[in-house]
């Protein structure tokens, strides 16, 4: 695509060099403190530049149509790897626009789910706003939703939503946009505004809420006293590896602390950043094992 051309070459080389890993960063119960699950973020590893964030590499993909089969793999992947968690730990996966417009990310759905025997109700398809004004892509998340899977519509507040069509979709959860949730201090009263119109409109629809980008312990308090079913941010975990993540998933009855509510006195420490090998192989150009 023209717009990407100055980087295309650099993106394209980076991306040959290679591979595809993903990180799992925690979704965090409001009203207690558990782990709910965590969402599978998509990174490159590359041996000298490290681990390549998705803002660099999906441009690229989604210009060139890899983003289908490497979606396929991100599935697959996460799907595999949510199987060694107990069953009430949820799994969150991002799907493009691109998959959902052309039709094929139930297809994607069905054969992660096929392959892992990860029961449905467990995975979550996170999806953005501009989905919901096509109609391919709008097929293609009703017949995810027909498996069982749970539907959720990500970084609400930077576009249109009418929860009206959120409820006739059946969307199960609104995650609100970090920008929002990001200034939440007392001055900045419109966002306060946005955050709790959101949550109470979600919650009269029957949705339930995610505030991403929780960064200090104030603005989970804001969260939390605006009735935000669940939060995510770096304040209770950063994107972890598959090892810290198992880790964490195992431990029983663990909490994450909130130094403005009480909930626990158990702090989550991140342990050292391990890389360890991905459960699928992943060659551009080749079909996703
Ligand atoms: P997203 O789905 O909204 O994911 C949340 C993003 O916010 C992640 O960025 C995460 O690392 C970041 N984040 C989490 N907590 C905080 C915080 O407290 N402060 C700040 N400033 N950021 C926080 P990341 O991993 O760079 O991903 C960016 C976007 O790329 C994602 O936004 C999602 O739209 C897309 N993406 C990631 N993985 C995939 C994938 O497997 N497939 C597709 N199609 N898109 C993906
Ligand atoms: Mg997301
Ligand atoms: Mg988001």
């Amino acid at each position: 695509m023209a717009q990407h051309a100055s980087t295309r070459p650099d993106t394209e080389a980076l991306i040959l060099g290679g591979e595809p890993t993903l990180e799992y960063q925690p979704l965090v119960d409001m009203t207690s403190g558990r782990l709910l699950g965590f969402e599978a973020l998509l990174r490159w590893r590359h041996p000298e530049e490290g681990l390549i964030l998705p803002s660099l590499l999906l441009p690229w993909l989604e210009a060139n149509g890899d983003i289908v089969q490497l979606g396929e793999w991100v599935l697959a992947e996460g799907c595999h790897q949510a199987t060694r968690w107990p069953e009430n730990i949820q799994l969150a996966v991002n799907l493009s626009l691109v998959q959902l417009r052309r039709g094929v990310g139930s297809s994607a759905v069905v054969g992660a789910i096929e392959r892992s025997g990860l029961e449905p109700g467990r995975l979550t398809v996170e999806f953005t706003e501009h989905a919901l004004v096509e109609d391919v892509a709008m097929n293609d998340l009703r017949a995810i939703g027909a498996l069982g899977v749970e539907l959720a519509v990500d970084d609400v507040g930077t576009s249109w939503t009418s929860f009206d069509v959120l409820r006739r979709l059946e969307v199960n959860t609104v995650k609100i946009d970090r920008s929002f949730v990001g200034s939440l201090e007392p001055q900045q009263g419109i966002n306060r505004l946005i955050v709790e119109t959101v949550v109470s409109l979600a919650h009269s629809a029957g949705i339930s809420t995610v505030a991403e980008g929780v960064e200090t312990s104030q603005q989970a308090s804001v969260v939390r006293e605006f009735e935000c079913d669940a939060a995510q941010g770096y304040f209770f975990a950063p994107p972890l590896s598959i090892a810290v993540a198992t880790e964490l998933a195992n431990e029983p009855g663990f909490c994450f602390a909130y130094e403005g509510g009480g909930w626990s006195d158990h702090r989550f420490v991140v342990g050292a950043p391990e890389q360890p090998a991905t459960h699928h192989p992943f060659t551009l150009g080749q079909s996703p094992a």
